[in-house]
Protein backbone atom coordinates (compact mmCIF):
# COMPACT_ATOMS: atom_id res chain seq x y z
CA UNK A 1 0.00 0.00 0.00
CA UNK A 2 3.11 2.34 0.35
CA UNK A 3 3.68 5.17 2.40
CA UNK A 4 1.31 7.98 2.47
CA UNK A 5 2.25 12.28 2.64
CA UNK A 6 -0.63 12.24 5.51
CA UNK A 7 -2.94 10.29 7.44
CA UNK A 8 -6.27 12.17 8.72
CA UNK A 9 -7.81 10.10 11.45
CA UNK A 10 -11.50 10.89 11.28
CA UNK A 11 -14.25 11.76 8.35
CA UNK A 12 -16.23 14.20 10.24
CA UNK A 13 -16.16 18.37 8.08
CA UNK A 14 -12.95 19.04 9.83
CA UNK A 15 -11.29 15.80 8.55
CA UNK A 16 -12.21 16.40 4.91
CA UNK A 17 -11.72 20.35 4.58
CA UNK A 18 -8.15 19.08 6.13
CA UNK A 19 -8.20 16.29 3.40
CA UNK A 20 -9.55 19.06 0.38
CA UNK A 21 -6.87 21.26 1.06
CA UNK A 22 -3.74 19.33 1.51
CA UNK A 23 -5.13 16.69 -1.68
CA UNK A 24 -4.76 19.81 -3.43
CA UNK A 25 -1.60 20.83 -2.55
CA UNK A 26 -0.32 17.72 -4.00
CA UNK A 27 -0.07 15.63 -0.62
CA UNK A 28 -0.85 11.98 -1.10
CA UNK A 29 -3.60 12.01 1.83
CA UNK A 30 -5.36 8.58 3.40
CA UNK A 31 -8.50 9.41 5.36
CA UNK A 32 -10.00 7.14 7.88
CA UNK A 33 -13.30 7.18 9.29
CA UNK A 34 -14.65 4.54 11.85
CA UNK A 35 -18.20 5.00 10.94
CA UNK A 36 -19.79 3.28 7.99
CA UNK A 37 -20.52 7.26 6.21
CA UNK A 38 -18.44 10.63 6.31
CA UNK A 39 -19.42 13.46 7.69
CA UNK A 40 -19.59 12.98 11.38
CA UNK A 41 -21.87 15.95 12.90
CA UNK A 42 -22.38 17.29 9.44
CA UNK A 43 -24.68 14.88 7.63
CA UNK A 44 -28.46 14.22 6.80
CA UNK A 45 -29.75 11.30 6.06
CA UNK A 46 -33.38 9.99 5.32
CA UNK A 47 -36.09 8.73 8.22
CA UNK A 48 -39.76 7.99 7.00
CA UNK A 49 -39.76 9.88 3.59
CA UNK A 50 -38.32 13.17 6.03
CA UNK A 51 -34.29 14.30 5.30
CA UNK A 52 -33.38 15.30 9.19
CA UNK A 53 -29.70 16.17 9.33
CA UNK A 54 -27.22 15.85 12.12
CA UNK A 55 -28.96 18.38 14.46
CA UNK A 56 -30.40 22.14 13.60
CA UNK A 57 -27.65 23.89 11.96
CA UNK A 58 -27.34 27.73 11.00
CA UNK A 59 -24.24 27.77 9.06
CA UNK A 60 -22.25 31.12 10.36
CA UNK A 61 -20.26 33.72 8.77
CA UNK A 62 -20.75 33.05 5.35
CA UNK A 63 -19.77 36.39 3.80
CA UNK A 64 -16.23 36.66 4.43
CA UNK A 65 -15.44 33.72 7.21
CA UNK A 66 -13.32 30.69 7.16
CA UNK A 67 -15.92 28.37 5.17
CA UNK A 68 -16.39 31.21 2.49
CA UNK A 69 -12.44 31.09 2.16
CA UNK A 70 -12.51 27.24 1.54
CA UNK A 71 -15.39 27.26 -0.47
CA UNK A 72 -13.90 29.71 -2.69
CA UNK A 73 -9.88 28.28 -3.10
CA UNK A 74 -11.29 24.51 -2.64
CA UNK A 75 -14.23 23.68 -3.29
CA UNK A 76 -15.04 22.76 -7.27
CA UNK A 77 -18.27 24.04 -7.29
CA UNK A 78 -20.23 26.60 -4.55
CA UNK A 79 -23.36 24.87 -2.67
CA UNK A 80 -26.40 27.40 -2.47
CA UNK A 81 -26.97 28.88 1.04
CA UNK A 82 -30.19 29.96 1.96
CA UNK A 83 -30.66 33.43 4.33
CA UNK A 84 -30.82 31.76 7.16
CA UNK A 85 -33.86 34.43 8.68
CA UNK A 86 -34.37 35.06 12.02
CA UNK A 87 -34.19 33.72 15.82
CA UNK A 88 -37.28 33.95 17.62
CA UNK A 89 -38.33 33.27 21.16
CA UNK A 90 -41.37 30.64 21.57
CA UNK A 91 -43.43 32.08 24.40
CA UNK A 92 -46.63 30.84 25.95
CA UNK A 93 -48.60 33.78 23.72
CA UNK A 94 -46.86 33.04 20.10
CA UNK A 95 -43.60 33.57 18.90
CA UNK A 96 -41.14 37.03 19.08
CA UNK A 97 -38.49 38.38 17.43
CA UNK A 98 -34.98 37.96 19.54
CA UNK A 99 -33.23 41.58 19.39
CA UNK A 100 -30.91 42.22 16.50
CA UNK A 101 -29.10 45.06 17.63
CA UNK A 102 -30.06 47.63 21.35
CA UNK A 103 -32.97 49.57 20.21
CA UNK A 104 -34.89 45.88 19.37
CA UNK A 105 -33.55 45.29 22.87
CA UNK A 106 -35.19 48.19 24.49
CA UNK A 107 -38.51 47.57 22.93
CA UNK A 108 -38.10 43.41 24.31
CA UNK A 109 -41.08 43.13 26.55
CA UNK A 110 -40.23 39.90 27.20
CA UNK A 111 -38.14 40.72 30.42
CA UNK A 112 -39.21 43.61 32.23
CA UNK A 113 -38.36 46.96 31.41
CA UNK A 114 -35.62 47.35 34.48
CA UNK A 115 -34.03 44.41 33.44
CA UNK A 116 -33.72 45.35 29.66
CA UNK A 117 -32.09 48.59 30.50
CA UNK A 118 -30.25 47.06 33.16
CA UNK A 119 -28.75 44.22 30.49
CA UNK A 120 -28.14 46.66 27.35
CA UNK A 121 -25.72 48.46 30.03
CA UNK A 122 -24.09 45.72 30.68
CA UNK A 123 -23.79 44.76 26.82
CA UNK A 124 -21.98 48.22 26.02
CA UNK A 125 -19.88 48.03 28.65
CA UNK A 126 -18.86 44.56 27.69
CA UNK A 127 -18.06 45.86 24.24
CA UNK A 128 -16.26 48.62 25.18
CA UNK A 129 -14.02 46.90 27.62
CA UNK A 130 -13.31 44.16 24.77
CA UNK A 131 -12.83 47.22 22.11
CA UNK A 132 -9.85 48.36 24.03
CA UNK A 133 -8.43 44.63 24.25
CA UNK A 134 -9.86 43.90 28.12
CA UNK A 135 -10.10 40.28 28.64
CA UNK A 136 -13.59 39.36 28.46
CA UNK A 137 -12.56 35.53 27.65
CA UNK A 138 -11.99 34.86 31.34
CA UNK A 139 -15.06 36.59 33.20
CA UNK A 140 -18.43 35.06 33.11
CA UNK A 141 -21.70 35.81 32.38
CA UNK A 142 -22.66 35.68 35.66
CA UNK A 143 -20.27 37.02 37.28
CA UNK A 144 -20.75 40.38 34.72
CA UNK A 145 -24.41 40.41 34.85
CA UNK A 146 -26.35 43.74 36.96
CA UNK A 147 -27.53 42.05 40.10
CA UNK A 148 -30.96 41.79 41.30
CA UNK A 149 -32.44 40.72 37.93
CA UNK A 150 -35.56 39.22 37.42
CA UNK A 151 -36.22 35.12 37.25
CA UNK A 152 -37.68 35.51 33.47
CA UNK A 153 -34.53 37.24 32.71
CA UNK A 154 -32.15 34.53 34.23
CA UNK A 155 -33.71 32.28 32.53
CA UNK A 156 -33.58 34.10 29.19
CA UNK A 157 -29.90 34.76 29.48
CA UNK A 158 -29.04 30.97 31.01
CA UNK A 159 -30.69 29.61 28.06
CA UNK A 160 -28.67 31.82 25.32
CA UNK A 161 -25.52 30.76 27.42
CA UNK A 162 -26.60 26.94 26.37
CA UNK A 163 -27.35 27.70 22.81
CA UNK A 164 -23.69 29.39 22.81
CA UNK A 165 -21.78 27.53 24.73
CA UNK A 166 -23.43 24.29 25.84
CA UNK A 167 -22.79 25.41 29.51
CA UNK A 168 -24.87 27.45 32.13
CA UNK A 169 -24.25 31.52 32.71
CA UNK A 170 -21.19 30.23 34.96
CA UNK A 171 -19.12 28.76 33.20
CA UNK A 172 -19.99 30.65 29.69
CA UNK A 173 -17.73 33.77 28.87
CA UNK A 174 -18.93 37.34 27.95
CA UNK A 175 -16.52 36.72 25.05
CA UNK A 176 -18.61 34.10 24.00
CA UNK A 177 -21.93 35.79 24.18
CA UNK A 178 -21.09 38.33 22.42
CA UNK A 179 -19.04 37.00 19.70
CA UNK A 180 -21.73 34.38 19.09
CA UNK A 181 -24.59 36.41 19.40
CA UNK A 182 -22.78 38.43 16.28
CA UNK A 183 -22.36 41.58 18.50
CA UNK A 184 -18.93 41.17 18.25
CA UNK A 185 -16.58 39.53 15.36
CA UNK A 186 -13.98 36.43 16.60
CA UNK A 187 -10.63 37.83 16.54
CA UNK A 188 -8.77 37.39 13.67
CA UNK A 189 -6.10 35.17 15.80
CA UNK A 190 -3.31 37.42 14.19
CA UNK A 191 -0.75 39.26 16.51
CA UNK A 192 -2.46 43.05 17.41
CA UNK A 193 0.34 45.44 17.29
CA UNK A 194 1.05 48.25 15.52
CA UNK A 195 -1.55 49.58 12.91
CA UNK A 196 -3.45 46.34 13.53
CA UNK A 197 -4.23 47.36 17.34
CA UNK A 198 -5.69 50.61 15.74
CA UNK A 199 -7.66 48.60 13.12
CA UNK A 200 -9.26 45.90 15.60
CA UNK A 201 -10.69 49.22 17.93
CA UNK A 202 -11.76 51.15 15.15
CA UNK A 203 -14.06 48.25 14.06
CA UNK A 204 -14.79 47.08 17.89
CA UNK A 205 -15.86 51.17 17.97
CA UNK A 206 -17.80 51.45 14.81
CA UNK A 207 -19.77 48.48 15.71
CA UNK A 208 -21.02 49.75 18.67
CA UNK A 209 -21.66 52.51 17.15
CA UNK A 210 -23.65 49.95 14.63
CA UNK A 211 -25.79 48.70 17.93
CA UNK A 212 -27.87 51.96 18.65
CA UNK A 213 -29.34 51.67 15.35
CA UNK A 214 -28.33 49.36 12.79
CA UNK A 215 -28.34 44.84 12.36
CA UNK A 216 -25.30 43.75 13.35
CA UNK A 217 -25.85 39.82 12.84
CA UNK A 218 -23.23 38.11 10.86
CA UNK A 219 -24.18 36.51 7.23
CA UNK A 220 -25.50 33.17 8.37
CA UNK A 221 -27.56 30.38 5.73
CA UNK A 222 -28.87 27.09 5.39
CA UNK A 223 -27.88 25.21 2.88
CA UNK A 224 -30.22 24.23 0.22
CA UNK A 225 -30.91 20.71 0.30
CA UNK A 226 -30.32 20.15 3.60
CA UNK A 227 -26.55 20.03 5.44
CA UNK A 228 -25.61 17.32 3.43
CA UNK A 229 -25.08 19.59 0.32
CA UNK A 230 -22.26 20.78 1.95
CA UNK A 231 -21.10 17.55 2.40
CA UNK A 232 -21.45 16.32 -0.52
CA UNK A 233 -19.57 19.92 -2.00
CA UNK A 234 -16.23 18.78 -0.43
CA UNK A 235 -16.37 14.89 -1.44
CA UNK A 236 -17.21 16.19 -5.15
CA UNK A 237 -14.10 18.69 -5.03
CA UNK A 238 -11.93 15.40 -3.44
CA UNK A 239 -8.45 15.21 -5.78
CA UNK A 240 -7.56 11.42 -6.77
CA UNK A 241 -4.34 11.79 -4.48
CA UNK A 242 -7.11 11.53 -1.54
CA UNK A 243 -7.70 8.24 -0.70
CA UNK A 244 -10.99 7.87 2.01
CA UNK A 245 -11.86 4.18 3.87
CA UNK A 246 -14.95 3.84 5.90
CA UNK A 247 -15.17 1.38 8.68
CA UNK A 248 -11.73 1.70 9.73
CA UNK A 249 -11.17 2.64 13.12
CA UNK A 250 -7.74 4.16 14.21
CA UNK A 251 -6.74 2.50 17.40
CA UNK A 252 -3.05 3.59 17.73
CA UNK A 253 -0.92 6.40 16.42
CA UNK A 254 2.34 5.07 16.26
CA UNK A 255 5.44 7.55 17.02
CA UNK A 256 9.82 6.70 17.26
CA UNK A 257 11.56 9.37 19.76
CA UNK A 258 8.52 11.64 19.75
CA UNK A 259 7.96 11.72 16.04
CA UNK A 260 4.26 10.01 14.63
CA UNK A 261 5.21 7.86 12.46
CA UNK A 262 1.44 6.42 11.35
CA UNK A 263 -1.45 4.29 12.66
CA UNK A 264 -2.96 1.53 13.00
CA UNK A 265 -6.24 -0.21 12.41
CA UNK A 266 -7.37 -3.30 14.76
CA UNK A 267 -6.15 -5.01 11.44
CA UNK A 268 -3.76 -2.98 9.01
CA UNK A 269 -0.96 -0.61 10.16
CA UNK A 270 0.04 2.65 7.74
CA UNK A 271 2.99 4.73 7.57
CA UNK A 272 3.04 8.37 6.67
CA UNK A 273 5.54 11.49 7.52
CA UNK A 274 1.94 13.55 9.00
CA UNK A 275 -0.65 12.33 11.16
CA UNK A 276 -4.25 14.48 11.99
CA UNK A 277 -6.11 13.56 14.55
CA UNK A 278 -9.88 14.93 14.16
CA UNK A 279 -11.69 12.71 16.70
CA UNK A 280 -11.62 13.90 20.22
CA UNK A 281 -8.49 15.20 21.39
CA UNK A 282 -9.17 14.31 24.57
CA UNK A 283 -8.60 10.68 23.60
CA UNK A 284 -5.28 11.10 22.59
CA UNK A 285 -3.91 9.34 25.58
CA UNK A 286 -5.48 6.65 24.52
CA UNK A 287 -3.99 6.37 20.90
CA UNK A 288 -0.79 7.60 21.34
CA UNK A 289 2.72 6.88 23.79
CA UNK A 290 5.11 9.32 24.77
CA UNK A 291 2.56 12.29 25.49
CA UNK A 292 3.84 14.73 28.64
CA UNK A 293 1.82 14.30 31.49
CA UNK A 294 1.19 18.15 31.77
CA UNK A 295 -0.28 17.87 28.24
CA UNK A 296 -2.34 14.70 29.42
CA UNK A 297 -3.79 16.46 32.25
CA UNK A 298 -4.47 19.56 30.16
CA UNK A 299 -6.38 17.41 27.64
CA UNK A 300 -8.18 15.91 30.72
CA UNK A 301 -9.83 19.74 31.38
CA UNK A 302 -11.59 19.52 28.10
CA UNK A 303 -15.26 20.52 28.77
CA UNK A 304 -17.94 18.93 26.49
CA UNK A 305 -22.25 19.20 26.76
CA UNK A 306 -23.90 16.69 24.95
CA UNK A 307 -27.07 17.33 23.30
CA UNK A 308 -30.16 15.43 22.20
CA UNK A 309 -31.93 16.33 19.21
CA UNK A 310 -36.24 15.32 18.39
CA UNK A 311 -37.04 15.57 14.97
CA UNK A 312 -40.69 15.90 14.38
CA UNK A 313 -42.03 14.98 11.13
CA UNK A 314 -45.56 16.54 10.66
CA UNK A 315 -48.70 15.79 8.61
CA UNK A 316 -48.80 19.39 7.33
CA UNK A 317 -47.67 22.74 7.94
CA UNK A 318 -48.85 24.57 11.11
CA UNK A 319 -49.13 27.76 11.92
CA UNK A 320 -46.37 27.49 14.89
CA UNK A 321 -44.21 26.97 12.38
CA UNK A 322 -44.93 29.90 9.57
CA UNK A 323 -41.31 31.35 9.78
CA UNK A 324 -38.12 31.17 8.23
CA UNK A 325 -35.19 30.91 11.15
CA UNK A 326 -35.04 29.52 14.35
CA UNK A 327 -36.57 29.70 17.60
CA UNK A 328 -35.24 29.12 21.41
CA UNK A 329 -37.84 28.27 24.37
CA UNK A 330 -36.10 29.58 27.59
CA UNK A 331 -38.78 28.49 29.96
CA UNK A 332 -37.82 25.23 32.26
CA UNK A 333 -35.65 22.88 30.36
CA UNK A 334 -34.80 25.14 27.25
CA UNK A 335 -34.27 24.54 23.73
CA UNK A 336 -33.73 25.39 20.52
CA UNK A 337 -35.95 24.24 17.50
CA UNK A 338 -35.84 25.08 13.43
CA UNK A 339 -38.70 24.06 11.28
CA UNK A 340 -35.55 22.87 8.11
CA UNK A 341 -38.93 22.24 5.58
CA UNK A 342 -39.44 25.65 5.00
CA UNK A 343 -36.41 26.22 3.61
CA UNK A 344 -36.18 24.05 0.88
CA UNK A 345 -38.69 21.54 -0.69
CA UNK A 346 -37.70 17.82 -0.84
CA UNK A 347 -36.66 17.80 2.89
CA UNK A 348 -40.02 17.34 4.19
CA UNK A 349 -42.64 14.81 1.97
CA UNK A 350 -45.06 17.52 -0.18
CA UNK A 351 -47.07 19.73 2.21
CA UNK A 352 -45.72 18.09 5.29
CA UNK A 353 -43.17 19.73 7.90
CA UNK A 354 -39.60 18.57 9.71
CA UNK A 355 -38.90 20.29 12.95
CA UNK A 356 -35.99 19.62 14.83
CA UNK A 357 -35.75 20.65 18.80
CA UNK A 358 -32.14 20.31 20.55
CA UNK A 359 -31.92 19.78 24.02
CA UNK A 360 -28.68 20.11 26.44
CA UNK A 361 -28.83 16.87 27.67
CA UNK A 362 -28.42 15.90 31.36
CA UNK A 363 -25.91 13.08 31.34
CA UNK A 364 -26.70 11.84 35.13
CA UNK A 365 -30.68 10.93 33.74
CA UNK A 366 -31.41 7.97 31.97
CA UNK A 367 -32.20 8.64 27.92
CA UNK A 368 -35.24 7.22 27.97
CA UNK A 369 -36.53 9.61 30.60
CA UNK A 370 -34.63 12.38 28.60
CA UNK A 371 -36.89 11.80 25.83
CA UNK A 372 -40.00 11.66 27.61
CA UNK A 373 -38.92 15.43 29.37
CA UNK A 374 -38.35 16.34 26.10
CA UNK A 375 -41.65 15.59 24.64
CA UNK A 376 -43.30 16.82 27.58
CA UNK A 377 -41.61 20.09 27.06
CA UNK A 378 -42.16 20.45 23.02
CA UNK A 379 -46.08 19.88 23.98
CA UNK A 380 -45.96 22.45 26.82
CA UNK A 381 -44.49 24.81 24.39
CA UNK A 382 -46.62 23.64 21.28
CA UNK A 383 -49.65 22.01 22.57
CA UNK A 384 -51.32 21.39 19.45
CA UNK A 385 -48.66 20.11 17.92
CA UNK A 386 -49.72 16.54 19.43
CA UNK A 387 -52.34 15.96 16.65
CA UNK A 388 -50.10 16.29 13.62
CA UNK A 389 -46.90 13.91 14.76
CA UNK A 390 -46.09 11.47 11.93
CA UNK A 391 -42.88 10.62 12.52
CA UNK A 392 -40.04 11.09 15.69
CA UNK A 393 -37.03 10.50 15.37
CA UNK A 394 -34.14 11.12 18.25
CA UNK A 395 -30.49 11.52 17.86
CA UNK A 396 -27.57 11.94 20.82
CA UNK A 397 -24.35 13.84 20.06
CA UNK A 398 -21.88 15.78 20.62
CA UNK A 399 -22.04 19.14 18.95
CA UNK A 400 -18.46 20.32 19.45
CA UNK A 401 -15.66 18.21 20.66
CA UNK A 402 -14.28 20.97 23.59
CA UNK A 403 -17.12 23.51 24.87
CA UNK A 404 -15.86 26.89 25.24
CA UNK A 405 -16.20 27.30 29.01
CA UNK A 406 -13.97 29.79 31.03
CA UNK A 407 -11.88 27.08 32.70
CA UNK A 408 -12.14 24.81 29.56
CA UNK A 409 -9.08 23.75 27.99
CA UNK A 410 -8.85 24.31 24.29
CA UNK A 411 -5.96 22.70 22.06
CA UNK A 412 -3.83 24.09 19.93
CA UNK A 413 -3.21 22.04 16.34
CA UNK A 414 0.08 21.52 16.94
CA UNK A 415 0.90 18.52 19.45
CA UNK A 416 4.20 17.51 21.75
CA UNK A 417 4.48 14.59 18.96
CA UNK A 418 6.35 15.93 15.84
CA UNK A 419 4.54 15.52 13.19
CA UNK A 420 1.16 14.66 15.11
CA UNK A 421 -1.77 17.62 14.72
CA UNK A 422 -5.04 18.19 15.85
CA UNK A 423 -8.03 19.65 13.93
CA UNK A 424 -11.53 20.07 14.77
CA UNK A 425 -13.69 22.02 17.07
CA UNK A 426 -11.68 21.26 20.15
CA UNK A 427 -8.23 22.84 18.56
CA UNK A 428 -9.72 26.63 17.93
CA UNK A 429 -12.11 28.64 19.97
CA UNK A 430 -13.09 31.05 17.65
CA UNK A 431 -17.01 31.05 16.49
CA UNK A 432 -18.77 28.11 16.69
CA UNK A 433 -19.56 24.42 14.92
CA UNK A 434 -18.65 24.19 10.99
CA UNK A 435 -17.10 27.60 11.58
CA UNK A 436 -15.27 26.62 14.43
CA UNK A 437 -13.72 23.67 12.26
CA UNK A 438 -13.20 25.47 9.21
CA UNK A 439 -10.63 28.12 11.39
CA UNK A 440 -8.90 25.30 13.07
CA UNK A 441 -8.24 23.50 9.71
CA UNK A 442 -6.90 27.08 7.95
CA UNK A 443 -4.53 27.44 11.16
CA UNK A 444 -3.82 24.15 10.58
CA UNK A 445 -2.59 24.35 7.23
CA UNK A 446 -0.44 27.69 8.65
CA UNK A 447 1.07 25.16 10.88
CA UNK A 448 2.07 22.47 8.61
CA UNK A 449 3.64 25.14 6.23
CA UNK A 450 5.35 26.86 8.88
CA UNK A 451 6.93 23.36 10.07
CA UNK A 452 7.86 23.27 6.36
CA UNK A 453 5.45 20.22 5.62
CA UNK A 454 3.97 22.48 2.88
CA UNK A 455 5.45 24.65 -0.34
CA UNK A 456 3.77 27.93 0.18
CA UNK A 457 3.58 28.32 -3.53
CA UNK A 458 1.59 25.36 -4.14
CA UNK A 459 -1.97 26.21 -1.93
C1 LIG B 1 -27.49 19.24 17.54
C2 LIG B 1 -26.37 19.97 16.86
C3 LIG B 1 -26.55 21.27 16.43
C4 LIG B 1 -25.50 21.97 15.83
N1 LIG B 1 -25.71 23.23 15.38
C5 LIG B 1 -24.74 23.86 14.68
C6 LIG B 1 -24.96 25.12 14.06
O1 LIG B 1 -26.03 25.69 14.17
N2 LIG B 1 -23.97 25.69 13.35
C7 LIG B 1 -22.75 25.09 13.20
O2 LIG B 1 -21.87 25.62 12.52
N3 LIG B 1 -22.51 23.90 13.79
C8 LIG B 1 -23.46 23.27 14.52
N4 LIG B 1 -23.22 22.06 15.09
C9 LIG B 1 -21.84 21.57 15.22
C10 LIG B 1 -21.18 21.03 13.96
O3 LIG B 1 -21.99 20.08 13.32
C11 LIG B 1 -19.89 20.35 14.42
O4 LIG B 1 -19.18 21.19 15.29
C12 LIG B 1 -18.97 19.97 13.28
O5 LIG B 1 -19.66 19.23 12.30
C13 LIG B 1 -17.81 19.17 13.91
O6 LIG B 1 -16.91 18.78 12.96
P1 LIG B 1 -15.58 18.01 13.38
O7 LIG B 1 -14.94 17.54 12.15
O8 LIG B 1 -14.76 18.88 14.27
O9 LIG B 1 -16.03 16.79 14.31
P2 LIG B 1 -16.97 15.51 14.05
O10 LIG B 1 -18.14 15.83 13.22
O11 LIG B 1 -17.21 14.96 15.43
O12 LIG B 1 -16.06 14.49 13.23
C14 LIG B 1 -15.14 13.63 13.81
C15 LIG B 1 -15.10 12.35 12.96
O13 LIG B 1 -14.01 11.54 13.38
C16 LIG B 1 -14.43 10.18 13.42
N5 LIG B 1 -13.52 9.49 14.34
C17 LIG B 1 -13.33 9.75 15.66
N6 LIG B 1 -12.39 8.94 16.17
C18 LIG B 1 -11.97 8.14 15.16
C19 LIG B 1 -11.01 7.09 15.07
N7 LIG B 1 -10.30 6.68 16.14
N8 LIG B 1 -10.82 6.48 13.88
C20 LIG B 1 -11.51 6.88 12.77
N9 LIG B 1 -12.46 7.86 12.81
C21 LIG B 1 -12.67 8.48 13.98
C22 LIG B 1 -15.89 10.29 13.89
O14 LIG B 1 -16.60 9.11 13.59
C23 LIG B 1 -16.36 11.51 13.12
O15 LIG B 1 -16.88 11.19 11.85
C24 LIG B 1 -24.26 21.33 15.67
C25 LIG B 1 -24.08 20.00 16.05
C26 LIG B 1 -25.13 19.33 16.64
C27 LIG B 1 -24.92 17.89 17.04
Amino acid sequence: MGRYDVIIIGGGISGLFSALILGKAGKRVLLLEKRESLGGNCNSYIVDGFQVDTGPHAITGLANGPIRQIIDEYLNYTPVFLDYGTYHLRTPDGIVRVPANITEFIGFDVIPRRDRLALSQAITKALTLSAFGIETTTQSVHDFLPKNLSTTTLAFVDAVCHFLSGKDMRKTSVHRVLAGSSFMSEPSGEKKNGSRLTEHVTDRISRLGRLATNKVSESQGYPRGGLKTLLNAVLYSMPPNVEIQTNQEVKRITTLDRVATGVETSEESFESSIVIHSGFAKELPEMVDELPPAYVSDLQRIDQTKSLTVWLGLTKEISEFNYIGSEIWFQEHPYWAMPISNYSQGIAPRGKQLIGFTFVMNEKRRLKSEKERAMDTITRAIPRIERFIEMEHYQTTTPEKAAVTIDGYIAENRTPIKNLYLVGTDADRRSMGITRAAYSTLHLIEEIKNDGHLDRRKE
